[in-house]
């Protein structure tokens, strides 16, 4: 059995998260394309009468799904059918991520049947919910779209446990005990926090889809390219699905149910609300630390005191520099991933301090949704210039006045990438 003995994650799994997540942004099937909304097919403004029957959706998990329909037109035989999938609460004004199946049209029953298989570039989890569509098209060429409708890929394979609140909904497989509640009770914990930074709920309630079983686990990852022992992906955080993915094995599972509940989740969370509520920011210059250090920020429960680390590089003279002559501040990847994470999370700590509330990282993550420049967005809610800002919170830390001058020894990338919501475990 391919079963690691620890928990602990090491660099290459952070490596391999990162390819993964290039690979689930570039990688798209050749089934799956990206169009506006608008774009698509509406209803012909014509006399041609539509009657659809027997709409279906049956999960297959972990082997996919498949959609149905019998459509009949008054234009005549049905030409062509395919099938739209897309996640749940896809906003209106957003580019879609949609993937497309054809329809397989019986000219005997009418019945028409589009499938979906997890490949080794795309897989879903289960437990999420698809919305779907149907595009008919009839020999007179008048189209009809249906209205969109909600499925959940189910897994009937073994037993789930499912517990709900208005703040999220949890399922968990072979996991003893109260995991759903910690859960449930962490989410509850922190939903003023979202509140007081966001302004809004998500949405949507996001999902949070729990296996005790690393082989159960391992059933549906099939885009998975490296299941090596030394670099096991421990979970995924999906914002098109609204959900987080995880597997808890190998140590003192209360332990874990703790860290997963108080730790991993609502960090995990914070990166669902990046999602959506800067999904339309076509700037791509905050930094990995910022928005890791926010997610950061929302941990219930440190695997150690982060602050009492970076207060130490502080003291030691090691505090790299934020803002002031660099590109991109402390790296989130690299030989010390910890590092951004870390730092970014003291910077939310201090922009706490500057009013005693939550209303300067209110109106930074704002200004951010108006697609105000990064800097621009701090200046403008601190009040503060750059230099300013790196001072404060560098004398905060008890670190000296001006920032170090860093002798580049990388070269900075290209682009910053935008937020990846990736979970990488605990790299205590
Ligand atoms: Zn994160």
């Amino acid at each position: 059995m391919r079963r690691p003995a620890v928990f602990i994650v090491t660099m290459a799994l952070v490596l391999v998260l990162a390819g993964l997540s290039v690979l689930n942004r570039a990688a798209a099937p050749a089934s799956a394309s990206e169009q506006p909304g608008a774009s698509l097919d509406r209803p012909a403004q014509d006399s041609t009468e539509w009657v659809l029957d027997e709409m279906s959706f049956e999960s297959n998990y972990p082997d996919g799904f498949t959609f149905r329909i019998t459509p009949r037109s008054t234009g005549g035989e049905i030409v062509r059918a395919r099938l739209v999938w897309y996640g749940p609460a896809q906003r209106a004004n957003q580019t879609r991520r949609v993937n497309v199946e054809e329809g397989e049209i019986d000219p005997e029953t009418g019945v028409i049947t589009a499938r979906w298989e997890p490949s080794a570039t795309q897989m879903v989890p289960p437990w999420v919910q698809i919305r779907y569509h149907w595009e008919l098209r009839d020999e007179s060429g008048s189209v009809y779209e249906t209205e969109p409708a909600l499925a959940e890929y189910e897994d009937n394979t073994r037993d789930w446990t499912r517990a709900e609140s208005e703040d999220a909904i949890v399922f968990s497989a072979d996991l003893s005990g109260d995991v759903e509640e910690l859960v449930l009770d962490a989410m509850a914990e922190r939903h003023d926090t979202y509140l007081a930074v966001w302004g809004a709920s998500l949405p949507y309630r996001p999902r949070v889809i729990l296996f005790g079983d690393y082989d159960a686990w391992l059933e549906w990852r099939t885009a998975d390219t490296n299941t090596s022992e030394t670099s096991v992906v421990v979970g995924q955080t999906y914002d098109q699905w609204g959900a987080i993915v995880q597997v808890l094995f190998g140590r003192d599972l209360d332990e874990a149910y703790r860290d997963l509940a108080y730790g991993t989740v609502v960090h995990e969370v914070e990166h669902l609300y990046q999602n959506e509520f800067h999904s339309g920011r076509r700037l791509y210059d905050v930094p990995g630390w910022f928005y890791e250090g926010d997610a950061t920020f929302f941990e219930l429960r440190q695997s150690y005191d982060y602050e009492q680390r970076v207060r130490g590089m502080a003291a030691a003279d090691d505090l790299p520099p934020l803002l002031v002559g660099v590109v991109g501040g402390p790296r989130i990847d690299g030989e010390r991933p910890r590092d951004g994470y870390d730092i970014g999370y003291t910077f939310f700590v201090w922009m706490q301090t500057l009013r005693g509330d939550l209303s300067v990282h209110r109106d930074v993550m704002a200004a951010l949704a108006q697609n105000v420049p990064f800097i621009e967005a701090l200046e403008a809610a601190t009040g503060m210039t750059k230099d300013e800002i790196e001072r404060e919170w560098r004398l905060w830390l008890g670190a000296s006045e001006a920032a170090p001058t860093l002798i580049p020894t990388w070269t900075p990338p290209p682009f910053l990438e935008p937020p990846t919501p990736m979970q990488f475990g605990q790299s205590n």
